[in-house]
């Protein structure tokens, strides 16, 4: 039996919070001069003393409430020991499950997809290590490494799951689920390069694990698992022997690499931090994080679909909290959210670059189109202005110039003809051009049909189907 195993490790940077995690320093590094976010602590200067962020710790609360984990009522910090230039200290602080104390969630799980679900072995809160720059970003060929110590001390929530997972295709699920969480907690903004990176473990047939690491985005995890996977049946159907190792996901090539170090957990020589007392979290913890934790997505969608929408949209829409909040603020300008729902959901999204969505900017970057404009689209559909093909075609115009809807409506005459003159003016001349299938019509009524769709056309779709089609049969009574 050739059934694979697969557990991750995400790392979400909690850039909700404005400090590192043991420092004041900021955590906002991006585009900043290297080292200039640094101070004595986060450059682990003899003679410092860590100091904790509780906020940082509140995020980290909220995290293992809403992964369903047991949060303890006490924490402590441990020394990950390993020698390596971003670790200015020789030591990473970390959480680590040993006499009695837990790291701040253990024990958790989460439903995701349809139906499936994956145990959650731990939730920790970590510093993140400084940064290596090498010469043209390549660590094999460059001559010199730089150190940029801005990203050391950053928070860091590190999600650990059971290997439950046996499709790849469920990973990728499972991290548009936990993407959507981390950002309706307002811990971590995905989009920031960096941010979220996703550490994998494959075993193949109960066979060896291996750990693939250094994977950049959440949207390549999936790959590297299928390239692992296929890696290691290959070497089992020759009989060859799948070492436990650590493997990098080289992301250029698109292929897992032997990597040189390898630690066993025995090598890291945890202990308690000793300058970090036992942080005492009392009983009030958990139920002063649930009553501050903003609303999380399996709720928003329950009430999303007590707006009327399908399971599907609103699954579509609180996949994505940019898409979600949209949608909310559209609903406030006019209350029709199922036709606005659609609107976003199938048509407005057609206009979204899908890079957009792996970027740092805004999905809707270059388009110049906000929630008021699609209110205003749906009001032109609901109230009969236009047709939903006017609308599509409207839509299309303004999407980069911002214009409202109704006042293109209204400059184009895109709106129903009412006035039953001009309705009646180009059934004449329909009726003038097809002498033959009006003929037919007067013997055959399906035959109307071929002159109703003349009609529309000629109206270009603004022609009302029902009152054209009373007309036409009305006209043919006196042909
Ligand atoms: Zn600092």
């Amino acid at each position: 039996m050739m059934e694979q195993k697969m557990g991750l490790e995400i790392h979400c940077q909690v850039t909700g919070t404005k400090s590192k995690l043991f420092c004041k320093c900021r955590c906002d590094y991006r585009g900043k001069a290297p080292n200039a976010n640094t101070c004595p602590t986060c450059l682990g200067l003899p003679g410092t003393l860590p100091l904790l962020n509780q906020k940082a710790v509140e995020f980290a609360g909220m995290t293992s409430i809403a992964l369903g984990c047991k949060v303890p009522d006490e924490i402590a910090f441990y020394r990950k020991n390993y020698f390596y230039p971003d670790l200015p200290k020789n030591f990473q602080l970390t959480q680590y499950n040993a006499y009695d104390i837990t790291s701040i969630g253990v024990e958790g799980g989460l439903e995701y997809g349809d139906g499936k679900s994956v145990r959650i072995r731990r939730v920790q809160l970590e510093e993140d290590p400084g940064r290596l720059v090498y010469d043209g970003g390549n660590m094999e060929t460059s001559v010199y490494a730089l150190i940029d110590y801005n990203r050391a001390g950053v928070p860091l929530v590190e999600i650990v799951t059971e290997p439950d997972f046996v499709d790849p295709k469920e990973i990728r699920l499972f991290l548009d689920k936990i993407t959507s969480i981390v950002e309706h907690l307002g811990l971590c903004g995905t989009k920031l390069e960096g941010s979220v990176r996703c550490d994998a473990n494959v075993s193949v047939g109960g066979g060896k694990r291996v750990e693939i690491k250094n994977v950049g985005s959440f949207a390549d995890v999936e790959k590297a698992v299928r390239y692992e996977i296929t890696r290691q049946k290959t070497m089992t159907s020759r009989d060859l022997e799948v070492r436990s190792e650590t493997r990098h996901w080289d992301d250029a090539r698109k292929v897992t690499k032997e990597s040189r170090t390898k630690e066993e957990e025995q090598d890291y020589r945890y202990f308690p931090e000793p300058d970090i007392p036992t942080v005492v979290l009392g009983s009030e913890f958990v139920s002063s994080a649930q009553r501050s934790m903003p609303e999380l997505p399996d709720a928003r969608k329950v009430r999303f679909v007590k707006h009327g929408l399908s399971a599907h949209v609103a699954q579509v829409l609180i996949n994505n909290k940019e898409l979600a909040d949209f949608f909310e603020s559209a609903i406030k300008f006019y209350s029709s959210p199922k036709e606005i729902a659609n609107w976003i959901v199938t048509d407005l999204m057609s206009f979204v670059d899908e890079r957009q969505k792996e970027q740092e900017r805004s999905m809707f970057a270059g388009l110049k189109v906000g929630p008021e404009h699609i209110a205003d689209l749906a009001k032109l559909v609901d109230q009969d202005t236009i047709n939903r093909a006017t609308a599509k075609q409207i839509l299309g115009l303004i999407v980069r110039p911002g214009e409202m809807p109704s006042q293109v409506a209204h400059k184009t005459h895109a709106g129903k003809i009412d006035d039953v003159s001009e309705l009646a003016q180009t059934i004449d001349s329909v009726f003038e051009t097809e002498h033959a299938a009006v003929q037919d019509a007067t013997l055959n009524p399906n035959a109307i049909n071929f002159l109703l769709g003349k009609v529309m056309q000629a109206t270009k779709g603004r022609a009302d189907p029902k009152a054209a089609l009373e007309m036409i049969q009305k006209k043919l009574k006196e042909v």
